[in-house]
């Protein structure tokens, strides 16, 4: 059978990973349907805005972004425009009045119905997809980005209550996939060559108690350890991470199955958000300091060089100078390898939104820098480990910068520079025969900044 032509498509994504993936997937789904990648957003025939909600300016932006497609939209009627994501999700019908130019809003639990919605689209109707639905299997092939790492939803959703989170309620309750899909989609990934996968939800430690089944030692028969060691041997696939843990949830066996399983890379993203026990307890978030840092222990106790990334919000409703201090604090005490820092912003319809307390947009400013420059320090601190070191970078691609070097991460997720000895045709093309996208090398570190590497290739 073959596939209509229908014109060319722009996705523009804003926000997390789960954004890109769910991009990813529709972008499979509309060049299956015989869209073309389009040049731009402003000579699409089709434009799809995947939103997100987490921050304030990036809502506004896609505000802005959609004024100049509605005015497009008025000399051009053949446009279609869709607003996908967590804005589509929170706001619903009240963005067709906001926007009537718009033919779809779809909350991010319909990124695999896209066809399905854009037929209804083209026999004329404005479409708003909002309800909780069912999630279906993953049935499209994911355009993705990257031709060497990609990225596997492993559970949508997410059943936390966290007080400044509009997740929950804009992405729905928790819905795990089969370990054998998860396995499947995997294997066809390694069949396409990809050589590093990253399993995804947005609380990755929930997976499988949606699922059913009891072990005969009365424990649930579906975790992320479980389906760790039920992937982790899919052939032709180099390298396995996830994100994101919760500490709360975070558990020894799934520290000893990282520990114990090559393929498993020895970084890990656990968002602390707060180093106060009383801020931690305003945001919901159902663990203290201590466990955290216990959790960190052990890591370090079982994998010594293991890379630790997080998150953390800053100037939460209520948060005195003390507590601040105390995340800073944290910080120099574990001494992360990169940490997300935000301010926080309240989001409508969360519990912290409405809450007196809010600190000043002054504060916030205040903390974002000092936290910034010392997330800085310490990761430079932390790079210094890598000096003179030889790590095996897995190559995704040439240098956009320099058309001499080549890039890549190590297992600790540090991005990696290296010159390849063969010449490059152009910026951020790789020379034929000189070092490919999913070659392992060996580098030698010589020189180190806070987020990057460069070294030279051994043999
Ligand atoms: S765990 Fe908390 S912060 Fe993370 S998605 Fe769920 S509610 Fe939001």
């Amino acid at each position: 059978m073959t596939t209509p032509t229908r014109g060319s498509y722009w996705i523009t994504t804003f926000g997390c990973q789960m954004n890109k993936a769910d991009s990813e997937r529709m972008a499979g789904i509309l060049e299956g349907m015989g869209y073309k990648p389009g040049s731009g957003e402003h000579s699409a025939d089709l434009v799809l805005y995947n939103t997100c909600t987490i921050r304030d300016n990036a809502e506004q932006k896609v505000y802005s972004y959609l004024g100049r497609q509605a005015q497009r939209k008025r000399t051009n009627p053949h446009l279609t425009l869709v607003v996908a994501g967590c804005v589509a999700q929170q706001e619903g019908e009240s963005l067709l009045r906001r926007v009537p130019e718009l033919d779809l809003v779809m909350g991010p639990q319909h990124a695999n119905r896209l066809e399905t919605l854009l037929e209804q689209v083209a026999s004329g109707q404005q479409v708003v997809a909002t309800g909780e639905h069912h999630i279906l299997e993953d049935i499209t092939t994911a355009r993705r980005e990257s031709t060497v790492c990609a990225w596997v939803n492993v559970i949508y959703g997410c059943n936390e209550r966290c007080t400044y989170c509009v997740v929950p309620s804009v992405r729905g309750k928790e819905q795990s996939r089969s370990p054998a899909a998860i396995r499947l989609e995997m294997e066809e990934l390694a069949q396409r060559g990809f050589k590093e996968i990253t399993l995804l939800g947005q609380n990755i430690d929930a997976y499988g108690r949606d699922l059913p089944g009891i072990t005969p030692e009365g424990r649930r028969q579906h975790t992320l350890t479980d389906l760790l060691h039920q992937v982790h041997d899919v052939a032709g696939i180099e390298r396995i991470r996830f994100a994101t843990s919760h500490p709360r949830y975070f558990t020894e066996r799934l520290i000893e199955a990282c520990a114990q399983l090559p393929k498993l890379c020895e970084h890990f993203h656990i968002p602390f958000q707060s180093g106060d026990d009383d801020v931690l307890k305003a945001m919901a978030r159902g663990y203290t300091v201590e466990r955290y840092r216990r959790i960190l222990e052990r890591i370090r106790e079982r994998m010594p060089d293991a890379a630790i990334s997080a998150d953390v919000i800053v100037a939460f409703p209520g948060e005195s100078d003390g507590q601040y201090r105390r995340t800073l604090a944290l910080i120099e005490e574990i001494g992360f390898d990169q940490v997300n820092t935000a301010a926080y912003s309240p989001r409508p319809g969360t519990p912290a939104a409405d809450w007196p307390d809010q600190l000043s947009e002054a504060v916030k400013v205040e903390r974002l820098q000092e936290i910034n420059a010392l997330v800085e320090r310490t990761a430079r601190r932390r790079s210094e480990r890598y000096r003179g070191r030889t790590e095996q970078v897995l190559v995704e691609g040439g240098n956009p910068r320099d058309p001499s070097q080549r890039m890549g991460r190590t297992r600790t997720n540090r991005l990696t520079f290296f010159p390849d000895p063969a010449p490059s045709p152009s910026p951020g093309e790789l020379a034929s025969g000189g070092i490919q996208p999913g070659d392992l090398v060996n580098v030698r570190i010589e020189e180190v900044r806070a987020f990057s590497l460069t070294g030279v290739v051994v043999r």
